[in-house]
């Protein structure tokens, strides 16, 4: 019998989890957040993920249930566990990654290089950060925050005051406290993917420079390039150790910054697929999306080789002024034919992720060249 996964969130990440569901004969159903969702092409369901009752009803009959987002709350996580439901990855390794300040605790706990962090509880406690550093600081909040929204660059100690005033232990707001770092000089946004089978076994793609505009993921481009040896040998051991050490199950990306001093720090974790990993869909043996559902499933992992020297994808963000992705699509297309690309099936909206693009080839200036031009079709 068809072995079944059941996916929690109706994003683009449950999304590209069909096609590769497909092919291997799997069954996947979707609990989503509305009827419009963009992984409504799965069988889904629509259902509210805060609801116990909802989501163990969602889970029954499920080989697994894994995620599109980490925000599913503790208890019902655990509702699904005390049920005997197969849960990927684990309520305990997705603790880590629900809150900002329990991952610095861990990942320092570990041993691993992150940066310079406090707890803040009060302005005071940001006034003797800023006063530690130089008198600047990035500050986050623990909880609640994407795509930048939740990072702060401040000089002043009362430039979060307004967030000091929603800290509260309430697991649905931005934390209890605030997170400050240390403003990392950093010479380029790496991103390193693995997958982890419940089993142990441990597979690596390609480190990756991602770059950022405006706090959003812009462009990735795989592997980084001139990270062969030393740096992607660092950034590897890390997304390893971390896997290993939290007990992460199916895909986990490290964000990471490389530094003006040839460190390598760890700035944040996924415990799924990741933007940073879209470009294995059309660049890798096996796409961070069909690995992730063996991995959930402790199946055996997939090569992540690549076919080609290069791939570079490009985000569509808010997608074109007049019209949809779809509407553009033809011109696209006849324009270059060797582009991938990928419509989330999303309204578009400013700064919204609706689509990607990825290029493949041998010649990086010409691979970048040719992602970038179709990008441009959904832009203006
Ligand atoms: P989000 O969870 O919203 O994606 P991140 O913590 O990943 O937020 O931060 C978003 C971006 O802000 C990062 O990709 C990086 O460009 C910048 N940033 C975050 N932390 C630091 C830091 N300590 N020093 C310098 N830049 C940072």
């Amino acid at each position: 019998m068809a072995l079944t996964v059941g996916v929690i969130g109706g994003g683009q990440l449950a999304r590209m989890m069909v096609p590769p569901a497909i092919g291997l004969g799997l069954e996947i159903e979707v609990l989503a957040e509305n009827e419009g969702s963009s992984a409504r092409i799965a069988a889904t369901e629509v259902g509210d993920y805060h609801d116990a009752d909802v989501v163990l009803a969602f889970a029954k009959g499920k080989d697994v249930i894994t995620f599109d987002h980490e925000h599913v709350p503790q208890p019902v996580l655990k509702a699904l566990v005390d049920a005997g439901v197969s849960v990927h990855p684990s309520p305990a390794a997705l603790f880590v990654a629900q809150d900002k300040l329990v991952m610095r605790e861990r990942l320092s706990a570990i041993g691993l290089p992150v940066p310079d962090w406090a707890r803040l509880s009060a302005p005071a406690d940001l006034q003797a950060f800023l006063d530690e550093h130089g008198g600047r600081c990035v500050v986050k909040t623990a909880r609640g925050g994407y795509d930048g929204k939740g990072v702060r660059v401040v000089s002043d100690a009362a430039a979060v005051d307004d967030w000091f005033a929603q800290l509260s232990d309430d697991p649905a707001g931005i934390g209890a406290a605030l997170l400050a770092e240390e403003l990392v000089d950093f010479r380029r946004e790496l991103a390193q993917s693995v997958a982890r089978r419940p089993s142990g076994d441990v597979v690596a793609w390609p480190v990756v420079e991602s770059i950022q505009r405006d706090g959003v993921c812009a462009e990735v481009i795989a592997p980084a390039p001139a990270s062969a040896g030393r740096i992607s040998d660092m950034a590897e051991e890390i997304a390893r150790t971390v896997a290993r050490e939290l007990d992460v199950t199916g895909v986990l990306a490290v964000e990471l910054f490389e530094t003006t001093d040839d460190r390598v720090l760890i700035n944040e974790l996924a415990m799924r697929p990741h933007n940073t990993g879209h470009w294995s869909i059309d660049g890798s043996t096996t796409s961070q999306f069909e690995q992730h559902l063996r991995a959930v499933l402790d199946l055996p992992l997939g090569d992540t080789g690549t076919h080609d020297e290069w791939s570079v994808m490009v985000n569509v963000l808010g997608g074109p002024a007049t019209g949809t992705i779809a509407d553009r699509l033809p011109r696209a297309m006849a324009d270059e034919p060797g582009a991938k690309i990928h419509d989330y099936g999303k309204d578009p909206r400013p700064g919204r992720k609706v689509g990607h693009v990825t290029t493949t080839g041998d010649d990086l200036d010409d691979v970048v060249y040719r992602a970038r031009a179709a990008a441009e079709h959904f832009l203006d």
